[in-house]
């Protein structure tokens, strides 16, 4: 976001940063295995695309280092307040007025949220945790002054990140416990090495560069109606699915492992590795639910003692917090809270009825399930830039959209999500407090389109406190 104001010629930004350093997902996520199982070439900026990818899914090290670099060449650092965490902001007089946890306020035209989705731990409700007498943390707040090398490693947890830890671990611990609530359905992937000379290919052509993420971007579009609609591509990646989990060979173990639910109701897990890796002699599944933990380990429901020196949790996150506890007042008084008391609603991803001159980077409904977030954000980006340009050219001092075109974009959202493959039957972080999908039910090119076109109708424009006629609205 900043770099696209930046380069429309906006430089009066300041960007907020609680923590000490750029990089979110990447600077929190160092967990051993982390990866990211979108394709590098295309998890990436088309402003600034990496020729030298180390691997078709790269190590979440190297994806860090990109997103810091980005930062430095772009000179962005100097514009980031670190260690300052935004406590609220009201809009008020047409602005917004942002306090800070050094205590100071800040009066802004424009307030943008970027604080990501799978940011705030979610630590299971597990009897005894704090009893435990070896290390337990998080996968987001890995301790690497924890040795691991033959340590007997607990991982709770199932997802892309158990199954990335257990991958991880496989090789070095001494013993690696998986402690499975729900099995996952996993799509294999090779993940390949890039070749001296592919790298080199894409230095000097890049074109290349923008071909390969062109590529992607209409591939995963097209898979993409897997997840929205039923039908053969549906079956087709539920079968790739399903040849893969034969490939396991004891019976007992294959059992334990096929999921109660259709293949991509939960988030699709990539890897080509995880399958040889609950099957080595050091690691094991369980499946018997976790009564409580003692300080010498845990103890399931079958009272057996799974003696440990470390737990990992890979429980999730809670991604129905967006930019809270963040405490916004939008106008006339109206909170934050208040709009979202029957849970997270925006219109088109990106804004909010009743909180003018805001806009939100992987908002409520973003089309996050398997697509590449930088994508999904320079098309917000994109979009926001517009309404700032238009408020640039004197069109009008506050937007919002309407309080009605909310709504029925999200009935059209709600009356869609049957046709989901998240809502054929499981749990998982997509679904909202009322059982519904919190994702977007159209392929991301929609998502795209429907950014790049606002319909001007649907937006609240005001000049002062009138409604902006219709001359100002080009
Ligand atoms: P997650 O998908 O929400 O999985 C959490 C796991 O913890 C589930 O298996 C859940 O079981 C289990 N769990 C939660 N509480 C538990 C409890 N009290 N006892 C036992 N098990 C418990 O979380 P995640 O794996 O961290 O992944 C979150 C998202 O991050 C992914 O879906 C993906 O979008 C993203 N991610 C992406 C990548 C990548 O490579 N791009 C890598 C990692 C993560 P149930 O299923 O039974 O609830």
């Amino acid at each position: 976001m900043a770099i696209k104001l930046q380069q429309a010629g906006i430089t009066d930004i300041t960007i907020y940063e609680k923590a000490d350093d750029v990089g979110g997902t990447w600077r929190d996520n160092t967990y051993p295995g982390l990866s990211c199982d979108i394709p590098s070439r295309f998890y990436q900026y088309t402003f600034a695309m990496k020729p030298d990818w180390s691997r078709f899914f790269s190590p979440g090290g190297e994806i860090h280092e990109y997103f810091s670099g980005v930062a430095d060449t772009h000179g962005l650092r100097e514009r980031i307040r670190f260690g300052t965490e935004v406590l609220g902001a009201e809009f008020v007089d047409d602005r917004w007025r942002v306090r800070t946890s050094d205590g100071r306020t800040s009066e802004v035209d424009f307030l943008i949220s970027a604080t990501g989705i799978l940011h705030h731990p979610r630590y299971p409700d597990i009897e005894g945790l704090d009893s435990f007498g070896g290390a337990v943390f998080h996968s987001a707040r890995w301790d690497h002054d924890v040795e691991l090398a033959g340590k007997r490693v607990a991982v709770i947890g199932t997802g892309s990140t158990g199954v990335q830890i257990v991958c991880g671990l496989a090789d070095t611990a001494g013993r690696v416990d998986m402690f499975q609530r729900s099995a996952q359905w996993i799509m294999p992937f090779p993940n390949q090495r890039y070749s001296r000379a592919a790298k080199a290919a894409h230095r000097r052509f890049p074109r290349l560069d923008e071909l390969t993420y062109r590529t992607y971007m209409k591939t995963f579009e097209f898979f993409a109606r897997a997840l929205v609609k039923p039908g053969w591509r549906r079956r087709l990646i539920g079968a790739i699915c399903r040849a893969n989990l034969r490939t396991v060979r004891d019976p007992e173990l294959r059992r334990a492992l096929t999921p109660d639910y259709q293949p991509m109701c939960k988030r699709l897990v990539i890897s080509s590795r995880f399958f040889r890796a609950i099957q080595q002699d050091n690691v094991e599944l369980v499946t018997e639910g976790i009564d409580h933990v003692e300080p010498r380990g845990i103890v399931t429901a079958d009272g057996v003692l799974h003696e440990l020196d470390v737990i990992a949790l890979a429980t999730g996150f809670d991604a129905h917090a967006f930019m809270r506890p963040m405490n916004l007042t939008g106008r006339d008084g109206v909170t934050l809270e208040d709009a979202w008391q029957d849970g997270p609603r925006a219109h088109l991803t990106v804004a909010l009825p009743g909180f003018p001159n805001f806009f939100m980077l992987m908002g409520p409904h973003s089309p996050v399930g398997n697509y590449s977030l930088t994508t999904i954000a320079e098309n917000q980006a994109e979009h926001i830039l517009g309404w700032i340009r238009r408020w640039q050219s004197d069109q009008f001092d506050s937007v919002a959209p309407t309080q009605q075109a909310t709504d029925t974009f999200n009935a059209e959202m709600r009356a869609a999500m049957p046709d989901t493959v998240w809502a054929t039957g499981c749990t998982s972080w997509y679904l909202g407090k009322d059982g519904n999908p919190e994702l977007w039910p159209w392929t991301p090119d929609k998502h795209r389109h429907a950014l790049a076109e606002p319909n001007l109708a649907e937006y609240d424009l005001r000049v002062g406190n009138r409604v902006a006629t219709e001359p100002a609205v080009r």
